[in-house]
């Protein structure tokens, strides 16, 4: 069988830190140089070394190194890599028929998924959901949904919101670069809100919620009109902008304010969502209930899949042939969600996502006491992140060190990945699969990597 000798990932690789050459190694820089003669140089690689097999908590290269995992893909294998019943259900799938199309041939898979995330949403009533392939479709679709269901066109979106790469979604991502240069001009009735950001409120934490919330109040009102907005849009906790948990009581003030508007609630928990936090959806954290919930990465165990979940009048309000696409809720990455929603009933893994956060948190807490350049740490569950900023002034955003922290954390076999609206934030999310020594090993690694990155500074 062809690729039969290639190693077999899943929980049962070996769960261990093993550097064999340096990161990356030859063949790694090999098949980069590869890559740079295919692939256009927009597609960039945060640490390019090739991955042959993942699972647990580790990711082994093309030259036999085995790193820990603080990534999961960007969130996307909370459940592990290779996780038995994703893996199970979808090669069962993929023996039984790999497409039909749901548009011309359903099957009952989807259904199971959508019944599974309208169960489980914090949307309030009866619930409707449709399946597309990424987390920028999700989003496309939601918007869609909204201005369909209420015949107005704005959106009203955040300071350091990150919603995807698509046009529109770009639109709504607030980033310049890289996500935005040179491919204007941007989709029109987009409107921009300060976001409830602690650590950088002008004038302090203590009325960031407050505050904030009056400054949506102000652009609803006064600047766009709210009788022209569809939807308020915002990540539970951003994921790109740098893990910003709003301030507490900010999330429940927008959902006030929106439901006094007629204005619909759609809430992005593509990154944050399905279990990474401890919730099934980081909103619960500040319950509230929104209109419209967008999931993605970690939805399907790492097979693309996208959600929109949300109020049936609403969701209904599309005719048919309105929604949806061709491979749209393709019945692998449905078998895969499945079983996802396995993986996280069997291994309580919503109840692991909180001792993971607990972990990080106290490490990094103390870690934060003894290092001037650690402006912040935050987070929730296993989403945790540090702001790092310069040893003088006052939380001046040190880019540059966030980098170099994560190219020494790749040198000795740690894969973290930086954040943030500045580049100088350094987040980790580690599958809920890793064990508790790779976990601790990790963190002593960035917190060696922190201390000679910032000894060498001074
Ligand atoms: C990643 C992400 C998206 C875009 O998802 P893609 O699958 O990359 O299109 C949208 N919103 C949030 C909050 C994200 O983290």
């Amino acid at each position: 069988m062809p690729g039969a000798s290639r190693p077999v990932g899943g929980p049962d690789l070996e769960q261990v830190r093993r550097i064999v050459t340096e990161i990356p190694g030859p063949r790694s820089r090999e098949l980069l140089a590869r890559q740079r003669t295919l692939v256009p140089a927009g597609v960039g690689a945060t640490l390019p070394v090739f991955v042959e097999a993942a699972g647990g908590g580790v990711l082994v290269d093309a030259d036999g190194n085995s790193l820990i995992d603080f990534g999961s893909g960007i969130a996307v294998t909370t459940v592990g890599n290779s996780a038995p019943r994703v893996a199970e259900r979808a090669a069962a799938q993929l023996r039984r028929f790999t497409h039909t199309c749901f548009l011309v041939n359903p099957y009952e898979s989807y259904l199971d998924v959508c019944e599974k995330l309208n169960d489980l949403a914090p949307v309030p009533g009866e619930k409707r959901t449709v399946l597309v392939n990424s987390g920028a479709e999700a989003v496309e679709n939601a918007v869609k949904i909204a201005r369909a269901a209420t015949g107005r066109p704005g959106i009203v979106v955040f300071d350091h919101a990150f919603h995807g790469r698509t046009l529109l979604t770009m639109s709504l991502t607030a980033k310049n670069k890289p996500y935005k240069q040179g491919f204007g001009p941007f989709v029109p009735e987009v409107h921009r809100a300060p976001m409830a950001y602690p650590y950088r409120w002008p004038t302090g934490p203590d009325n960031c919620a407050e505050d904030a919330a009056e400054a949506l109040a102000d652009l609803l009102d006064r600047q766009v009109g709210a009788e022209n907005v569809a939807a308020v849009l915002v990540e539970p906790i951003q994921g790109e902008g740098g893990f910003v948990v709003p301030a507490p009581g900010f999330l429940p003030q927008v959902a006030a304010i929106c439901r006094a508007r007629g204005i619909l609630l759609i809430v992005d928990e593509i990154q944050a969502g399905i279990a990474r936090t401890g919730r099934m959806f980081a909103c619960e954290h500040e319950g509230i209930r929104p209109d419209l919930i967008t999931t993605a990465k970690g939805l399907a165990g790492g097979l693309p899949l996208g959600a929109v979940t949300g109020r049936a009048e609403l969701m209904d309000a599309v005719p048919a042939g309105g929604l949806g696409g061709t491979f749209s809720g393709s019945p692998v990455a449905c078998e895969a969600a499945l079983g996802v929603f396995e993986e996280i009933e069997a291994h309580g893994l919503m109840e692991r996502a909180l001792e993971i956060g607990d972990t990080m948190l106290e490490r990094l807490g103390e870690l934060s006491d003894a290092q001037p350049a650690i402006g912040e740490v935050r987070g929730r569950g296993a989403m945790v992140a540090v702001e790092l900023v310069e040893l003088f002034g006052d939380r001046i955003p040190d880019a540059n060190l966030a980098a170099r922290v994560a190219r020494r954390c790749h040198a000795e076999g740690l894969l973290v990945l930086t954040a943030g609206s500045y580049g100088n934030v350094l987040r980790f999310l580690p599958p809920l699969s890793i064990s508790d020594a790779l976990l601790e090993e990790g963190l002593t690694i960035l917190a060696e990597a922190l201390a000679k990155e910032t000894a060498s500074a001074l």
